[in-house]
């Protein structure tokens, strides 16, 4: 899951979603305002392959990106399972 994962990331049809998004952030991280060095990050990964562009995705550079998954790196369900949030 996780290498198909990176596939997609590589992939025509997700540099066209991160590209939207970008877009519609007028190229800035939505952090703290810097044009440059920018990610595309998802919010959540209920619908990944299938991303709702202005639902489920978030423009971030680099350093905010970096910090985000350091914060939510893995979370613990409340049934015990961990889930990994480490994705871009
Ligand atoms: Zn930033
Ligand atoms: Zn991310």
């Amino acid at each position: 899951m996780y290498n198909a994962y990176m596939d997609y990331l590589k992939s025509e049809e997700w540099k066209k979603k991160s590209k939207m998004r970008k877009n519609y952030d007028n190229n800035r991280c939505q952090n703290c305002g810097q044009e440059i060095k920018l990610n595309t990050h998802h919010l959540d990964y209920d619908n990944i392959y299938n991303e709702d562009v202005k639902r489920n995705l978030k423009t971030l550079c680099v350093d905010c990106h970096r910090k985000i998954h350091l914060l939510k790196k893995r979370k613990r369900r409340s049934d015990g399972t961990i889930i990994i949030t480490e994705f871009s």
